[in-house]
C-alpha cells in the first residue's frame, strides 16, 4: 500500500482525498517509480478543486510533475535506481500522476535527472519552470536578444513568472514584471525584475494598439492581459503565450500582427517533443541561478495540498509548491 491523492467523480460528487492505494491499482506502464517529490501546479489546482475540466478519467491521481527512483523497468533506457523526472504527457489528467508515493508510467515520458539539480530542486522548477524555459527558448528562436529592449513577464510572482524572470535576468535581458501583489515586490525584484507594473493596467479592455514598449513578452494570464501585451509590443516583437490564469478568452484585434508584425507563439509543455524537453532541462541547468530556487520554492506534505489548491486558484501562492509525498 502507498499514500496518494485520489480524485473521484460519481453519484457522491466530485471530490479529492488523501487515501491508501494499492500497487495493483497503478495504471499500465513499463516503468514503476518510487516518487520522492511532486508539485502543485495551476493545472493540478484546477483538477483537485474541480474548477476546470482537467481530469479526463476517474478515479485519477493528480500531479503533472514527479521525480523519483526507478523501482522496476521494462524500458531499455532506465534501470532500477535511476532518478527520473516526469512533466506532463497527460499524467494527472488521463494517466495517474505524481501526487502519490508510487507511479507507473511509459518510460518514453521520462527525463533522466542528470546535472546539478537535486530531486527537490527539479520539482522547484517543475512544469512551471520548464514551461518558462520553453518560452525563453522560443524568444531566442525568434531572434529576441538582450540588447533589443525590455521583456515583459506577466503573473510574475507565480511559478512560470518567477522562473522566467530569473532565467531572462541571468541571460542579460531587462525584465519588466506585471503583478497584482504589491506585497511580493521585493520577491519579484529578487528574481531580477527591474520594474513592476500593476496587473490592473493590463486586465481591462484596451486599445487595439498602444505605445510600443516590449521587445518580447511571456504571458501566463491570457484574456485582456494578453491582448494588451500584444498591443504594446514593439514592431516585429515577440510574445509567448502559455497560460490562462486570467481567462481562456483572447479579446484582441489583429492590429499588432498586421501593422507591427508582432509574432504570437503558443507554448505547450504537455506534449512537447522529447528533444525539446531535454534541451529545456539542459538550459535550465545552465541558465537558472540555483540560489534563487530556495526563494522560489515552498515545500509541503501531501496532506497540505488540498487547501493550497484553492489558494493557488485565488492567486495567493508565491513561486512554486514542492510536495514531499513521503
Ligand atoms: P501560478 O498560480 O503559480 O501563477 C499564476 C500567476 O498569475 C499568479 O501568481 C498571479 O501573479 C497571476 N494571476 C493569477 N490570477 C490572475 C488574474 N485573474 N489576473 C491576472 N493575473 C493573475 O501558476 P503557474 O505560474 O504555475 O502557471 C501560470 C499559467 O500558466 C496557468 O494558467 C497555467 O495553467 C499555465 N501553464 C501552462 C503550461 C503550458 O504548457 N502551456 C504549463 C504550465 C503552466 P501575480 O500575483 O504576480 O499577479
Amino acid at each position: 500500500m502507498f499514500k496518494g491523492i485520489l480524485i473521484q467523480k460519481d453519484e457522491a460528487g466530485y471530490r479529492a482525498s488523501l487515501t491508501d492505494l494499492d500497487e495493483s491499482q497503478l495504471p499500465e506502464g513499463d516503468v514503476t517509480i518510487r516518487v520522492s517529490h511532486s508539485t502543485l501546479n495551476f493545472k493540478d489546482a484546477l483538477a483537485i478543486t474541480g474548477k476546470g475540466p482537467v481530469v479526463r478519467r476517474f478515479p485519477m491521481v493528480p500531479g503533472v510533475d514527479l521525480v523519483g527512483t526507478v523501482e522496476h523497468s521494462g524500458h531499455s533506457e532506465y534501470t532500477v535506481g535511476d532518478t527520473v523526472i516526469l512533466n506532463g504527457w497527460g499524467v494527472g489528467e488521463k494517466h495517474w500522476g505524481g501526487l502519490a508515493q508510487k507511479a507507473r508510467v511509459n518510460g518514453d515520458w521520462l527525463v533522466p535527472l542528470r546535472g546539478r539539480f537535486t530531486p527537490e530542486q527539479a520539482m522547484s522548477i517543475g512544469t512551471a519552470g520548464y514551461t518558462a524555459m520553453l518560452c525563453v527558448l522560443a524568444l531566442e528562436r525568434n531572434g529576441v536578444k538582450p540588447d533589443d529592449g525590455e521583456i515583459l513577464v506577466t503573473g510574475a510572482a507565480g511559478g512560470v513568472g518567477s522562473v522566467a524572470t530569473a532565467v531572462l535576468t541571468k541571460l542579460g535581458y531587462s525584465v519588466v514584471a506585471v503583478s497584482g501583489r504589491p506585497e511580493e515586490a521585493a520577491y519579484i525584484k529578487s528574481m531580477g525584475a527591474i520594474e513592476i507594473l500593476d496587473r490592473d493596467q493590463f486586465s481591462s479592455p484596451g486599445k487595439p494598439l498602444g505605445a510600443e514598449r516590449w521587445a518580447g513578452a511571456i504571458d501566463v494570464v491570457g484574456s485582456h492581459t494578453l491582448a494588451n501585451v500584444c498591443a504594446t509590443t514593439r514592431y516585429r516583437g515577440f510574445v509567448a503565450a502559455c497560460g490562462l490564469a486570467g481567462g481562456m478568452d483572447f479579446p484582441a484585434t489583429v492590429a499588432p500582427f498586421i501593422l507591427r508584425g508582432v509574432t504570437l507563439v503558443g507554448i505547450d509543455s504537455v506534449m512537447c517533443p522529447r528533444l525539446e524537453r531535454l534541451e529545456a532541462w539542459r538550459r535550465l541547468s545552465r541558465d537558472l541561478d540555483v540560489a534563487k530556487l530556495a526563494a522560489i520554492s515552498n515545500e509541503v506534505g501531501l496532506s497540505e495540498v488540498m487547501p493550497l489548491a484553492q489558494k493557488m486558484l485565488n492567486g495567493e501562492v508565491r513561486g512554486r509548491i514542492v510536495v514531499d509525498v513521503n
